[in-house]
């Protein structure tokens, strides 16, 4: 007899026999009878034992998370369960084998009351949720079908070594020290972005990877030190290739996982667009609520702390009830992180009131209701100070309000391709410009180059409900534009060499002109989850701090092991 998924069965299976494996989820006597729920992957079934059966005294010994193997007879519920697919019949036990008992377990994996450390300690428990089942599930349904779809237009799977060389993505590498060359390290791969456009100069032409990348950053509720990307890159491309390839892939999968028929193409900004309008190069466009700019309108304003560089506001449409002084006050230590001491508003009501509305001259309410279309009921943020710091901040506020306002739709995936990415940052740290993608990134136009300021690149991210999904970029395969490219990036030659030199001496051999994109497998799944945690779709997860609960990693090494890596402390 073959087992059988628990969930499966059904009325259909009515007088079948029947073998059945799983733990011992719920175990209730009432009466002469007990009842166990028998959960496997697939979910749980009822097994019912009656004080006759000659199985009943080793079932009374069963607990919690037991491992049981079950012969039975399926029979119809006399009272159904709706709640679960099994919910019609019950299995009468013939035969029961405990394959194996279980320790009380430290935390009840029902419960929503269990602190994450203890679950992150056992998380092989936490694991037999259904909940987080279900998302490792759909981690696996989102790989499979990007496999077969890039199989499908000719993509080749190509994996890249994980102990390598430092890769240019402009985080702190993790380090792995040599044995056999004391004093030398290895870096784990930030991306393996050298190493697909060398499949490139190959002749690979269509390379993807679901590529394991490693950042020593600080972590956030959505970036693991380890994720995965769906690393592709394509070879005698340009942009709309890139752009149709990808725009399919997550059409597929959204109807692999979700049913959904995603509308293609994806809708485009460009960086300077979202920028200005949102704030912030991964807009959530779920809702608008935009940033205006009101210098103009406010710039002879009485008022000597609005007097700066630019002025912007946001409206909270007809929402200004919410908003007691307090709210507002909360709201404010939010833009502190932006250098921003002062939150002003004015709540439009057949009048101004608010904390700057005495300020406003007749002429300046005039102009803000046409403005700004303002409607009796609205609110309006007004946040000054230099142009970046006013658009962060109120870029951020703009999340933060509509979230408690609760104005965003949950159940849309509003994807969003940005272009026309700024070439170089400057980096106050480094006191130099640096790349605002990678090095690697071709410029727009390359006379453009000397004017820092105002280069564009040829990258784009994906953006999906405000969250980046994705970067890439067409790449510079010429290597007089990838020295230039460095000399603005203040790469000496000899830092190139050291760093990429197999990079560049590959550009000698007739390098195809290229280009590639990796979206998030982590944050794809999450979104798709309804989570906005991606431990949750991580199998073995870190803290915060980078560590893992259950394996103690990291953890000191032993004196041995440090004096054969020539290590001492
Ligand atoms: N390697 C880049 C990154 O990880 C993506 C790319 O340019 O393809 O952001």
């Amino acid at each position: 007899m073959k087992k059988i998924n628990n969930a499966e069965l059904n009325s259909n299976n009515t007088d079948e026999i029947v073998e059945v494996y799983g733990w011992a989820s719920k175990i209730r006597k009432l009466g002469n009878l007990v009842f166990i729920d028998l959960r496997d992957r697939s979910g749980i079934v009822q097994l019912v034992v009656n004080s006759d059966n000659e199985n009943y005294e080793k079932v009374l010994e069963i607990k919690n998370e037991y491992v049981l193997k079950v012969k039975g007879k399926v029979i119809k519920r006399s009272s159904p369960n709706k709640e679960i697919p099994s919910g019609e019949i019950e299995i009468e036990v013939i035969d029961i084998d405990i394959l194996n008992i279980s320790n009380p377990l430290p935390f009840d994996i029902k419960s929503e009351n269990v602190s994450e450390e203890l679950r992150l300690k056992y998380r092989y428990l936490d694991l037999r949720k259904e909940e987080l089942q279900n998302y490792l599930m759909t981690r696996h349904k989102v790989t499979q079908s990007t496999r077969k779809y890039l199989d499908s237009l000719g993509f080749v799977e190509v994996e890249t070594p994980i102990l390598t060389a430092t890769s240019p993505e402009g985080a702190r590498d993790y380090l792995v020290p040599s044995r056999i060359q004391n004093g030398s390290f290895y870096a784990l791969p930030q991306s393996p972005q050298l190493f697909k456009q060398l499949l490139m100069v190959a002749g690979f032409e269509k390379y993807y990877q679901i590529a394991r990348c490693f950042r020593d950053e600080d972590l956030r509720a959505d970036r693991q030190p380890e994720f995965a990307q769906i690393d592709i890159e394509m070879s005698f491309v340009n942009e709309e290739d890139i752009f149709s390839t990808v725009e399919g892939m997550f059409k597929q999968i959204l109807k692999d996982v979700k049913n959904i028929d995603l509308p293609l193409p994806f809708p485009r900004m460009t960086y300077d667009e979202a920028i200005n309008n949102y704030g912030t190069d991964k807009p959530d466009t779920r809702f608008d609520m935009l940033i205006s700019d009101i210098s103009s309108v406010l710039k002879n304003n009485q008022l000597s702390l609005l007097q700066k560089e630019f002025i912007g506001a946001i409206v909270g449409r007809n929402s200004e009830a919410q908003f007691s002084r307090k709210k507002v006050d909360e709201f404010a230590v939010l833009l502190k992180n932006f250098k921003v001491d002062n939150l002003f508003f004015v709540k439009y009501n057949n009048g101004f009131t608010g904390n700057v509305a005495n300020s406003l001259s007749e002429e300046e309410k005039e102009s803000l209701i046409n403005s700004l279309n303002l409607k009796n009921g609205d609110i309006v943020f007004i946040v000054a100070g230099t142009k970046k710091q006013v658009l962060q901040a109120l870029g951020a506020l703009r999340l933060s309000v509509a979230k408690y306002l609760d104005i965003i739709n949950k159940d849309i995936y509003n994807f969003l391709w940005i272009t026309d990415f700024p070439m170089f940052e400057w980096s106050e740290e480094e006191n130099r410009y640096v790349s605002a993608h990678h090095p690697f990134t071709m410029p727009k136009d390359v006379n453009m180059l000397d004017d820092p300021e105002n280069c564009y690149a040829r990258s784009y991210d994906i953006v999906l409900n405000g969250y980046e999904l994705a970067s890439g970029s067409i790449r510079i395969h010429d290597r007089n534009i990838q020295s230039k490219v460095f000399e603005k990036l203040g790469i000496s030659e000899e830092e190139a060499q050291r760093k990429f030199g197999y990079l560049l001496e590959a550009f000698k051999y007739g390098a195809p002109p290229h280009g590639g994109i990796a979206p998030g497998l982590d944050r794809i799944t999450m979104i798709l989850c309804g989570t906005d945690n991606i431990k949750d779709v991580v199998a073995f997860p870190k803290t915060q701090s980078a560590s893992c609960l259950m394996t103690n990693a990291p953890s000191k090494a032993s004196e041995k092991q440090l004096k054969e890596l020539g290590i001492k402390f």
